[in-house]
């Protein structure tokens, strides 16, 4: 039977859990032999008092694992992107029995981990291998938070997360309302799904850019390599992610219909991690839970939206920049989350209205005018402000009980001067609301630093219900072409798309 509300106290023992259920089943005889969990969240309005609130499946037998159909497509399929979209939309194609070639324009992952952490120390960016590209894609430094918004009926959400736990992440991602992997652990993950990939007969190659896509007849016939090699396909998935803005000019100019849409850009703020746990959990340590996130959310009188996005609990602000001359920043965590701070994107909404031009890639100059104030504004390293200054528009000269917690240099700068007034101003007024969500929260030390440029993709590249380009056999896919926000929901297109593929491509 399914059991839900079932409510603990986060430490507990076996004979609470049994009481429990006995208690929201409403069956004070019944024989628990097995327990399974099946969904698990944290109820933390009695703090410190803490409880988990459970559906358990109670006394079933394991779910028959779900065989994969059989597709009768012929010829090979090219994945452009080895991001979550890309990985799960080839592992989806190989474990059919088609053919597929995984294309990445940056390196594996291995490889890929050492540029990084030499970008990190020196800030010798390789636009190639960075971490925005390369194997695993964009969120592979990341916190690795695999939550996402994406409403769900068709049970994709579960297959990703029991994929990322046959590949090595803990079961528990299948259950917790905020499943995470953390940065340490998602490179393992990624190299065992390449090798699941390779093991169901896909090939998968490193350092081989995409730079045309070759057309006949308004349908795709191959794609052209950075290297000059052609590789002929009449399919092609284009899982290129939100950063790949040569490759969207190339898409453009090919004709490739696609708009500029809405996304959201705005700073990060750092705070003492213990004084968050102490605000959500009413207890500074829960070694059981770990590090506690936070959501916060406000509206400016405006009508703007300022809220936070990818918050990292006990981790870094990271250089994420991908391009010379320019610096946009995001947040990742090891899975301990141990780190002293907990630090957030607070973000503010735009939509191309705020875009230069309206040109379907307005968005991009958007992003690369701020993150060009960025980079100019602390010559490359990461700006930061302590928010009292930030406040008063002036430079900070010294830190006060909060020290960033930072992959990459980082130096004092004005982050007014990087970010259009309007956000400032809504910046300004959502942040002392925030300061009456989470006490403390507007600390005049609390650290803001710039820029988050890319929170999701500035533009969508448009697919019919055959999830089919203006293109015949061009397949846009993921966050880049505007269909995912995040780990799981971009993973969850890529089998979206792969079975579109596998079988719908046949069907008139
Ligand atoms: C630092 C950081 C932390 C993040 N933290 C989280 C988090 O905790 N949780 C979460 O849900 N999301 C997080 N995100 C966002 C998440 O990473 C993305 O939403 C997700 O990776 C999108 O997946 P994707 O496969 O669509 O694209 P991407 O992951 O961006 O992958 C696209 C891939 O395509 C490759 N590519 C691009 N152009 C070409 C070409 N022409 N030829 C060949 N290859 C090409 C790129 O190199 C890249 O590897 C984070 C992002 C960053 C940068």
């Amino acid at each position: 039977m399914i059991v839900s509300d079932v409510k603990v106290p986060v430490r507990h023992s076996e004979a609470d859990l049994i009481r429990a259920i006995k208690k929201a089943s409403k069956k004070k005889d019944l024989k628990v032999r097995s327990v399974r969990i099946l969904k698990r969240s944290i109820d933390a309005r009695k703090k410190p008092d803490l409880f988990y609130v459970m559906k358990l499946a109670v006394n079933e037998p394991e779910p028959a694992p779900v065989k994969q159909p059989a597709s009768d497509i012929t010829g090979r399929t090219v994945v452009i992107g080895a991001g979550p979209a890309g990985l799960f939309a080839a592992l989806t194609i190989a474990r059919a029995g088609k053919e597929v070639l995984l294309l990445e324009r940056g390196k594996s992952v291995e490889e890929r981990s050492a540029d990084v952490e030499r970008f990190f120390e020196t800030g010798v960016l390789d636009p190639e291998d960075n971490v925005q590209f390369g194997e695993g894609g964009a969120g592979t430094f990341s916190d690795g938070k695999l939550n996402t918004l994406t409403v769900d009926k068709s049970g994709l959400n579960a297959r990703v997360l029991s994929t990322f736990a046959a590949a090595g992440a803990d079961e528990s991602i299948c259950y917790d309302a905020r499943p995470h992997i953390g940065t340490d652990k998602l490179k393992e993950i990624v190299i065992r799904i390449r090798k699941d990939i390779e093991e169901a007969g896909g090939t998968v190659r490193f350092n081989a850019k995409v730079l045309e896509i070759l057309v006949k007849e308004s349908a795709v016939c191959g794609v052209k390599l950075a290297d000059g090699e052609v590789i002929e396909t009449e399919r092609v998935v284009l899982a290129i992610g939100h950063s790949a803005r040569d490759t969207f000019y190339m898409l453009r100019d090919l004709g490739v219909t696609m708009e500029a849409k809405p996304f959201a850009v705005g700073v990060r703020m750092e705070h003492p991690q213990k004084m968050i746990t102490m605000d959500q959990y009413g207890t500074p340590d829960y070694e059981e839970l770990g590090a506690a996130p936070y959501k916060v959310t406000a509206k400016t009188a405006g009508g703007r939206g300022v809220y936070s996005f990818c918050m990292c609990p006990g981790g870094y602000v990271v250089n994420a920049s991908s391009e010379p001359g320019r610096l946009c920043i995001n947040g990742m965590s090891y899975s301990g989350r141990d780190g002293r701070n907990a630090n957030a994107a607070i973000v503010v909404q735009v939509t191309p209205e705020d875009y230069p031009g309206d040109d379907p890639l307005s968005g991009v100059e958007f992003q690369r005018a701020l993150e060009k104030k960025a980079y100019d504004a602390c010559m490359g390293r990461i700006p930061v402000q302590l928010y009292k200054d930030y406040d008063r528009n002036r430079v900070s000269t010294e830190f006060g009980g909060v020290t960033p917690a930072m992959k990459g240099a980082y130096g004092f700068a004005d982050v007014n001067r990087i970010l259009p007034e309007p956000l400032n101003e809504a910046l300004k007024e959502a942040i002392p609301k925030f300061g009456r969500m989470i006490k403390g929260y507007d600390r005049p030390d609390a650290l803001i630093s710039a820029v988050e440029a890319r929170t999701s993709s500035p533009v969508r590249i448009l697919r019919d219900d055959s999830g089919q380009a203006n293109i015949k056999g061009l397949y846009p896919c993921g966050e880049g072409a505007g269909y995912a926000g995040g780990i799981t929901s971009a993973a969850m297109d890529g089998i979206r798309i792969a079975e579109h593929i596998l079988y719908r491509e046949n069907v008139e």
